[in-house]
């Protein structure tokens, strides 16, 4: 196994390195100050002026959203992107520490690591625009500020509005438990609110001239529970319910629930939408409400680059692993005994690693597969997926299990763990990125490769016209 630093350090391995406490900084302010998507305001300007200052041409608040900007550098082909996430979750505010402790209670969390994620591709595209300048080369680089993944909102409006109509490849990465190159797709999703107008009445006194609000959602959503017999195995439909009214002495003129309907195939979902459209009807009549439905997110399925990520992978295998330094380990044996059997198991069983796997944080980069399975998750990189070749790497922020959306991953990701991580991601990336400047035959392949997936299925714009990112 090959540790970070034990390898022939490339180019832009150096560039990395000499711009180290430059992405720890960021890292770190990012996780101290995490804010919801579409909120990202400091996070997005922290990234925004960072390129600005390295010499990117910025363009910020595109795609209709605030905190979303793109920035690029360089002349000619090819055109590689990175993208970055910074959005935070709500309610998991976190320490860095062996025991579930709020920093300030009550507010999000770096849960998903998105303050690595957006630094480490910060990190790769100032490295290949680095490796670019100092050699003289042709070729432009892209940094995508893609806020709010955790609703998968903000990429497709961008795909939408032709931020990616000139990208030749796209490499991206997640904080994750184990070092991969990810063959996995993912669920194409929509994200639909159901928003129910009755009439209110006083529910005791007056009950017969109320129109409940409430009661439309309630057999709105029975009506999907019914219906989910008749779909197929990875179908995944989930809802909250937004607004169930204010007092039970009050009929609720005013209800809503928000749905996300996934599925494999972006045909799938276009079918399951239709029909819980119908369910939302028919609870609309039973209860003579109004009924209005807002579709807010769409999003494709991943369609991961064979030849991208055979790249990514040989790259990965050159870099190697996240280093782990040895007063790390009491922090990693603390975290992985908050964990249960079971959860190791099925993270082993999952990832088609030994159920006797023995080292604490995964060690070695998992074999490149030939065709992914499905991964029951969502993300709107998939739109990008569909546009452009690319490929997803995951790097190791966090002892194996750890869960992502647990107090545990926030503590991780703001640890030296997470910091580690994020380096090597910066550092295949870029090297990834250089690869295809040296031998552009490779961007043909990866360009042909997708052209042939869309011959067998087009790529049809997900988000129409009309739609618009649900800002706030
Ligand atoms: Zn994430």
């Amino acid at each position: 196994m090959l540790y970070q630093g034990d390898n022939n350090m490339s180019m832009q391995d150096n560039y990395v390195t000499e711009m180290e406490s430059l992405l720890r900084d960021l890292a770190i302010k990012i996780w101290e100050t995490p804010e919801l998507g579409l909120k990202e305001k400091k996070s997005s300007a922290l990234l925004a002026e960072t390129c600005l200052k390295e010499g990117f041409e910025v363009k910020r608040g595109i795609a209709g959203m605030e905190t979303a900007f793109v920035a690029r550098w360089g002349e000619g082909k090819p055109v590689i992107a990175f993208l970055a996430e910074y959005d935070a979750l709500p309610g998991m505010s976190q320490k860095v520490s062996l025991a579930q402790e709020a920093l300030e209670e009550g507010t999000p969390g770096h849960g998903c690591g998105h303050n690595l994620l957006g630094v480490g591709a910060l990190g790769a595209a100032f490295a290949l625009k680095r490796s670019l300048e100092n050699t003289g080369t042709a070729g432009t680089v892209c940094y995508f500020g893609c806020p709010a993944e955790e609703t998968i909102t903000a990429k497709g409006y961008m795909v939408r509005d032709g931020y990616f109509d000139d990208v030749d490849a796209v490499f991206d990465w997640h904080p994750a438990d184990i070092n991969t190159v990810n063959m996995k797709t993912t669920l194409a999703c929509d994200s639909v609110e159901f928003i129910f107008k009755g009439r209110s009445a006083h529910a005791a006194g007056n009950p017969e001239w109320g129109r409940s609000a409430l009661k439309a959602v309630e057999l709105m959503n029975a009506g999907v529970n019914y219906m989910r017999e008749h779909t197929i195995e990875d179908v995944r439909i989930h809802y909250v319910i937004t607004d169930g009214g204010q007092e039970p002495n009050v009929v609720p003129a005013r209800a809503a629930v928000w749905y996300y309907i996934r599925s494999p195939r972006r045909s799938q979902v276009d079918e399951l939408s239709r029909r819980i459209f119908l369910c939302a009807e028919g609870a609309a009549t039973m209860t003579e409400t109004e009924l209005e439905i807002k579709v807010t997110d769409k999003c494709y399925n991943m369609l991961p680059n064979k030849t991208l990520s055979r790249i990514a992978h040989e790259e990965f295998e050159a870099t190697g692993v996240p280093a782990v330094l040895p007063d790390e380990e009491k922090y990693i044996e603390g975290l992985r005994a908050t964990l249960t059997k079971e959860q190791l198991e099925e993270t082993f069983r999952y990832n088609k690693m030994p159920l006797d796997y023995p080292n604490l944080m995964h060690k070695e980069i998992l074999p490149l597969e030939e065709d992914g399975e499905v991964s029951p998750g969502s993300t709107d990189a998939g739109d990008v997926s569909w546009k452009a070749p690319l490929a997803h790497v995951r790097v190791a922020c966090k002892p194996v299990g750890v869960p992502g959306h647990s107090w545990q991953a926030v503590s991780a990701f703001g640890s030296e763990l997470g910091m580690q991580g994020m380096l090597t991601a910066a550092k295949v990336l870029s090297r990834a990125g250089w690869r295809l400047i040296e031998n552009p035959v490779l961007v043909s392949e990866a360009k042909a490769e997708l052209e042939n997936s869309l011959i067998k299925e087009p790529f049809k714009l997900a988000l129409t016209p009309d739609l618009q990112p649900p800002v706030t």
